[in-house]
């Protein structure tokens, strides 16, 4: 143990990490893999505004309708597993992991996200998720609202057209009605409500360390990751 480990938080003895940054950013798979290769839980908070919207899509509940939106809230379940290969998501008990994975429930998640209280309900929860730290927590907001104290920060971003490049490199082209065009447009849309809705929007933390992965190949940006992690670890010996 290094002396700088009086640093540590007296409240968690292991990290929080959090990724940010726009949808396609490849935040899943950096966040897997920074999991894997550290040991620590990996939550995809993003998952949690889907399973909600894919309730409010089957209970009929308006995107809009705020106080609709809270009041389901208010009597749903959602739970997260973290898996190798990314979270299993249970919704009132019932595994939904694929399904908020599709295109309605990937364009109203983005919609549903704006509500501010709604967004207390979740920030509550995935707080209580990374309390006690060793944890790798992706999403919009996590270096900023949710653990604005988090030991690493990292933003990921990359330009629209590679982010929409990959994603449908990743999708496949089965459904003949997505082409890559149809998926730069939807990133588009889905970065505009998130970044300019009053409430928590999508931006880097002051302290967070910005990642570009637009000219870098996967294993670049892995290992680029990995170096922030592990020069954080080094420093404050937390491991
Ligand atoms: O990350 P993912 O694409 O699964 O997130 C789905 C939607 O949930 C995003 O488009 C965003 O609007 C919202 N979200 C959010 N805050 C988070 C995670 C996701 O607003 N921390």
């Amino acid at each position: 143990m290094s002396s700088s480990s009086a640093v540590v938080s007296p409240r968690r003895q292991r990290p929080v990490i959090a990724i940010d940054g726009p949808a396609g950013a490849g935040k899943s798979t950096v966040a897997a893999h920074l999991a894997r290769h550290f040991g620590l839980l990996n939550l995809e908070t993003g998952a949690m505004y889907r399973a909600l919207a894919l309730k409010a899509i089957e209970k009929d509940v308006a995107f809009e309708d705020e106080a609709g939106l809270l009041a389901l809230a208010a009597e749903t379940t959602i739970a997260l597993e973290p898996r190798l290969e990314g979270n299993r998501v249970l919704l009132d008990g019932v595994d939904v992991s694929r399904r908020v994975r599709e295109g309605d429930v990937t364009a109203a998640a983005s919609k549903v996200s704006v509500h501010a209280p709604l967004r207390v309900w979740m920030v509550n929860q995935q707080r209580a998720l990374g309390r006690d730290g060793g944890v790798v927590m992706e999403g919009r907001d996590i270096g900023t609202v949710v653990f604005p104290d988090a030991e690493v920060k990292i933003f990921l971003d990359a330009a629209p057209e590679v982010r929409g490049n990959r994603r449908y490199l990743q999708t496949g082209t089965g459904d003949a009605k997505v082409t890559e065009e149809s998926l730069v447009k939807e990133l588009k849309e889905r970065d505009a409500r998130d970044r300019n809705r009053a409430d928590s929007p999508l931006k880097p933390a002051e302290d967070a360390v910005l990642l570009d992965s637009t000219g870098l190949t996967l294993e670049q940006v892995l290992e680029a990751a990995e170096q922030i992690v592990r020069s954080h670890l080094e420093h404050n010996a937390l491991h």
